[in-house]
C-alpha cells in the first residue's frame, strides 16, 4: 500500500509504528490482565507522544495540533490499531467539538486537552437513546446564573477518569433536536453528579461509565456553543470520528493478519507448515482482500475530504462498515487458525477478538451505516 502514501507521510507512519512497538506494546499484556492503565504510566506515555508531536494529531495548528490533512490522520490512526484500545489512548485525539469552546473555555478545556493534560468525555448516549440520539431525555432547566441538570447517560468512554464531560441535555422539550438540545461541560466533582464504571467485554483498561445527574448545577460559563445548538455540535464532527474508527480497524486487521501469517509459517501439522494447506490459504487470501479493500476505501475517503468533497457521508459509512466488519472476520479467522492457543488469554488474538466487537456498535452500528449508504445512493 506504500504507493498510496505520499513520501512526506511515510516518515510520520514510521514514527507512529515505532512509538507503538517501542513504548506501547511492552505494556499491553499487563494492562489486559489488570484491566487498568496506571495513571503515572499513561501520563508518561502521553508526554512522549506530545514530545514526538503525535498527541492531538487530529487538531489544527491554531490550537497547538499539527494541522494534518485527513490522509495523514488516518495513517496515524491505522498504526494505533496495532495496540490495545486502552494504550492507543496515549496518542490522544481530543473530540473536535472542543474547537467550539468560547472565551476562557479554551484555557479551561480545549488547550489542556490538546496538551494531554485533561481528559474530556463526550456524553450523548442514554438508556433510551443510542442509535436514535434525538430521543435523549436528560434535561437542563434554567436557574439563576446557570442550569440544573437531571438525567442519566451510559456507555460513555473515559467518563470514569474524565476531568469534565460534555453532556447533551434537552433545554427545550418542544424543539428537542431541532434547536432544543444544549451541550454543557459538567466537571468532575460537581455536586449531584455520580459516575460508575461499567463492566464490559473488551477494551480492558479503557473505562466506559454510566452517570446520573441529580439536580446538578452548571454555570452559564459551562455552556458549550450556543444554547440550543447541542445536537448540531454533536453531529458536526461525526464523519471524522467514524473515519477514524475505520482507520483503527484497518490497523487491527493488519496486526491480526501479520500474527496469522507468522503462525501459519511456524506451525507444523501433518508433516507440513499449516500455511501450506490450500483450505487455509483460501481463508488467508479472502481475509487479505477484505483488509486491502477496507484500507483503500478509508484512504480514498480521506483523500476525498482533503480534496474538498462536500458530502462524504455515504463514503465514510462504506469505509466504516467495510473496516469494522473486516476486522471482526479477521479476528475470527486469526483465532480459528491459532487453534486452542487463539482462545487463550496470552495471545493478542484473543484480545482483538473481544476488542473488535465494539466497533460494529459504536460510532453508528453497521445497520445505521447501511441505511446511510442506501440514502446516499438514492439521493
Ligand atoms: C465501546 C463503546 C464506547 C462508546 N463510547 C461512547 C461515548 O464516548 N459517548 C457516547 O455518547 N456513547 C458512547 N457509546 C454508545 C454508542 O454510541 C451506542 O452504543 C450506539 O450508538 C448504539 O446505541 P445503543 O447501544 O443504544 O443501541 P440501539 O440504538 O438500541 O441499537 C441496537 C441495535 O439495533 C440495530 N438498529 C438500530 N437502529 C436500526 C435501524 N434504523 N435499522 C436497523 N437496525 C437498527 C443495530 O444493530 C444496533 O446495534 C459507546 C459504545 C460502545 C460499545
Amino acid at each position: 500500500m506504500e504507493w498510496l502514501i505520499p513520501p512526506e507521510l511515510t516518515e510520520l507512519q514510521r514514527t507512529v509504528a515505532h512509538f507503538v512497538r517501542r513504548y506501547l506494546h511492552p505494556h499491553e499484556r499487563a494492562v489486559e490482565i489488570a484491566d487498568h492503565v496506571d495513571p503515572d504510566l499513561m501520563r508518561e506515555l502521553k508526554r512522549q507522544a506530545v514530545a514526538l508531536g503525535l498527541f492531538a494529531f487530529n487538531m489544527p495548528e491554531e490550537v497547538g495540533g499539527p494541522g494534518l490533512p485527513y490522509l495523514a490522520q488516518v495513517i496515524v490512526r491505522e498504526q494505533l490499531g496495532h495496540v490495545s484500545m486502552a494504550l492507543s489512548e496515549a496518542v490522544g485525539r481530543p473530540a473536535k467539538i472542543l474547537l467550539d469552546c468560547q472565551g476562557d473555555q479554551r484555557d479551561r478545556y480545549l488547550l489542556p486537552a490538546v496538551r494531554g493534560e485533561q481528559v474530556i468525555a463526550f456524553g450523548l448516549t442514554e438508556p433510551n437513546a443510542g442509535s436514535d440520539a434525538t430521543r435523549i431525555s436528560s434535561s437542563a432547566a434554567r436557574t439563576a446564573g446557570g442550569w440544573v441538570l437531571n438525567g442519566r447517560k451510559h456507555y460513555i468512554s473515559h467518563a470514569d477518569i474524565a476531568d469534565s464531560i460534555i453532556v447533551f441535555a434537552v433545554t427545550d422539550a418542544v424543539k428537542r433536536h431541532k434547536g432544543g438540545i444544549t451541550a454543557f461541560f459538567v466537571d468532575r466533582g460537581t455536586p449531584g453528579l455520580e459516575i460508575r464504571r461499567q463492566q464490559k467485554m473488551g477494551w480492558r483498561g479503557y473505562g466506559l461509565a454510566e452517570m446520573t445527574f441529580d439536580d446538578c448545577f452548571v454555570p452559564d460559563a459551562n455552556v458549550l456553543g450556543d444554547v440550543g445548538d447541542g445536537f448540531k455540535l454533536a453531529m458536526k464532527n461525526i464523519t471524522e470520528a467514524r473515519l477514524g474508527v475505520a482507520a483503527h480497524c484497518v490497523g487491527m486487521g493488519q496486526r491480526l493478519l501479520d500474527l496469522t501469517i507468522a503462525h501459519l509459517k511456524n506451525r507444523q501439522l501433518f508433516g507440513n507448515a499449516l500455511g501450506e494447506f490450500q483450505g487455509v490459504q483460501w481463508m488467508l487470501a479472502d481475509a487479505a482482500v477484505a483488509l486491502e479493500s477496507a484500507r483503500l476505501l478509508t484512504y480514498q475517503t480521506a483523500m476525498l475530504i482533503d480534496n474538498g468533497a462536500k458530502d462524504v457521508r455515504g463514503q465514510v459509512s462504506m469505509a466504516k462498515l467495510a473496516a469494522t466488519e473486516m476486522a471482526a472476520k479477521m479476528a475470527d479467522i486469526a483465532l480459528q487458525l491459532q487453534g486452542g492457543g487463539g482462545y487463550m488469554s496470552e495471545t493478542a488474538v484473543e484480545m482483538y477478538y473481544r476488542d473488535v466487537r465494539a466497533f460494529r456498535l459504536g460510532e453508528g452500528a453497521s445497520e445505521i451505516h447501511r441505511n446511510q449508504i442506501a440514502r446516499s445512493l438514492m439521493a
